[in-house]
């Protein structure tokens, strides 16, 4: 196992890059183990559950018939939390060095780069990006009518909803959405459904 180090000079067993459902469990585990851990993530612990999806319902995570991500995210985060893992967010982690002699590892973060230095792209690793729409000023109607994300499933009662997609977060969101809307429809631009 290697020791990382960060540019303040301290040093932990275990430094994990990104606090999403695999970081949060590896911190817990690490804890576990009575390790010094520090978790890193740019911008909020919980992965894609956070940024994507934090209102849909999960259903392959042994223990929950379903659970709303949200929900599960909070789950997680009491469990890696609970053996206090120094938690670093709103941080990209942008290098890792090796010395050859004491074989410490240096985590380098964006987190005292000013907005200049760092070209003023503070959106950070956990600015996940969707598949956007190849449709003619379409982003003008964005936040007005089209979303990429679901971050609040209630603005959705009542509402005739399209979904674009033939995918995993297609199917997840028709499911999700169509008892609460007042109609639910899907789009594909292929005869057939990719297989899972
Ligand atoms: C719409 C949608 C629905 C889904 N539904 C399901 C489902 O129902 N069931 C299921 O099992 N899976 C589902 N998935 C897949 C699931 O979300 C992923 O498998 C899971 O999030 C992977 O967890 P992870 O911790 O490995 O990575 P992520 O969740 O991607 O987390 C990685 C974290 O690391 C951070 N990070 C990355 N690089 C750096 C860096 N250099 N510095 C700092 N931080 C960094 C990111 O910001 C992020 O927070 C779904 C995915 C989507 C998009």
């Amino acid at each position: 196992m290697s020791v990382g180090g960060d540019s303040s000079g301290d040093i932990y067993d275990v430094t994990i890059v990104g606090g999403g459902p695999t970081g949060l469990f590896a911190a817990f585990y690490a804890g576990l183990r009575q390790m010094k851990i520090k978790i890193i993530d740019s911008p909020q612990l919980g992965g894609q559950l956070a940024a994507l999806y934090p209102e849909k319902y999960i259903y392959d995570v042994a223990g929950f018939p379903r659970v709303l991500a949200k929900d599960l995210v909070a789950y997680q985060v009491e469990q890696a939390l609970q053996y206090d893992p120094t938690v670093c967010l709103e941080e990209k982690v942008t290098n890792v060095a090796r010395d050859a002699d004491s074989g410490i590892l240096t985590v380098t973060t964006d987190r005292r780069l000013t907005p200049d230095e760092d070209g003023g792209d503070r959106g950070g690793v956990g600015a996940f990006m969707p598949r956007k729409l190849d449709v003619p000023r379409v982003e003008e109607l964005v936040g007005k009518g089209i979303q990429y994300f679901v971050t609040d499933t209630s603005g959705f009662a009542g509402k005739r909803i399209v979904i674009v997609g033939g995918g995993d977060s297609a199917f997840d969101w028709a499911l999700g959405l169509h008892e609460q809307a007042a109609s639910c429809m899907l789009i594909h631009r292929s005869d057939r459904f990719p297989r899972p």
